[in-house]
């Protein structure tokens, strides 16, 4: 496997476009799987994964496989974030909230559908890098001015990035239509079930160890009764709670 750092515009250090390798992954690594909600296939074919890696894992950037992104936390297999990206299916005009900003791809992914992101990094040193780097590439950080028209010419959702404990969600922002948690938490955290709207959605990962870890749905009814389903094991890094460890 090639791992030289490659430039900017060439991940595949053998002249492949950034594009073109991204092409290929959702053709191959989504489409060929179960993702089918063109509007996922879209925002992955558009989010410029490798700027979200360290450099020299950038060659690697569109491979089927989750990398290091520092601090010993991972940025998911491009197949995992469209799946729980599919599965949390957020709408434009929608508020979703994500555990674990890390990078901050699966927040950008999020920001190509929804209206408004809202995402929770407990590293303070992530959450201020995921900042810059979604700055650099032109998300909108910043709650806009009333006056200003509400979407940019990408039509993409505004982010905002805070460090904090996202196992307590953020009540300030909530309800939210959809919850994200890209950490494994032993069990589903109360605060963030009651933070979501009645019709909303959350996909979490769930297990008392990463061996038994299984990606959750879990659904609030209209009236807050809640339904939960499994739909495949998985291995994130721990949810850990401020000043406690591992949750
Ligand atoms: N979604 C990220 C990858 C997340 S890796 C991406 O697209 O790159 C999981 C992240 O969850 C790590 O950065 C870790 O620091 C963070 N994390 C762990 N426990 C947390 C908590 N209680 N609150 C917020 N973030 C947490």
């Amino acid at each position: 496997m090639l791992l030289t750092a490659a430039c900017a515009g060439q991940p595949a250090g053998d002249g492949t476009s950034p594009a073109t390798l991204r092409a290929k992954m959702v053709d191959e690594q989504l489409k060929a799987r179960d993702i089918s909600d063109k509007r996922v296939l879209e925002a992955l074919g558009k989010v410029p994964r490798h700027e979200f890696v360290p450099k020299e894992w950038r060659a690697s950037a569109y491979q089927d496989r989750p990398l290091p992104i520092g601090q010993g936390q991972t940025i998911s297999q491009p197949y995992i974030v469209a799946l729980m990206t599919q599965l949390a299916a957020p709408k434009a005009g929608q508020r979703v909230l994500e555990v674990g900003t890390g990078s901050g791809y699966q927040a950008a992914v999020l920001a190509e559908l929804a209206a408004e992101v809202y995402t929770i990094e407990l590293l303070g040193e992530l959450a201020e890098e995921a900042k810059t780097r979604l700055k650099r590439l032109g998300y909108r950080l910043e709650p806009a001015p009333d006056s200003a028209p509400q979407a940019d010419k990408e039509r993409r959702g505004r982010i905002r990035v805070k460090t904090g404990d996202g196992y307590l969600g953020w009540p300030d922002a909530a309800p939210f239509d959809a919850i994200v948690v890209t950490c494994g938490a032993e069990h589903v955290p109360e605060p963030l079930f009651e933070q979501l709207k009645p019709g909303g959605r959350m996909v979490i990962p769930v297990g008392k160890t990463l061996a038994d870890q299984v990606l959750k749905v879990i659904t609030k009814g209209p009236k807050g009764e809640r339904q939960e389903r499994d739909v495949t094991a998985v291995r994130f890094v721990p949810l850990r709670r401020a000043g406690k460890g591992k949750d």
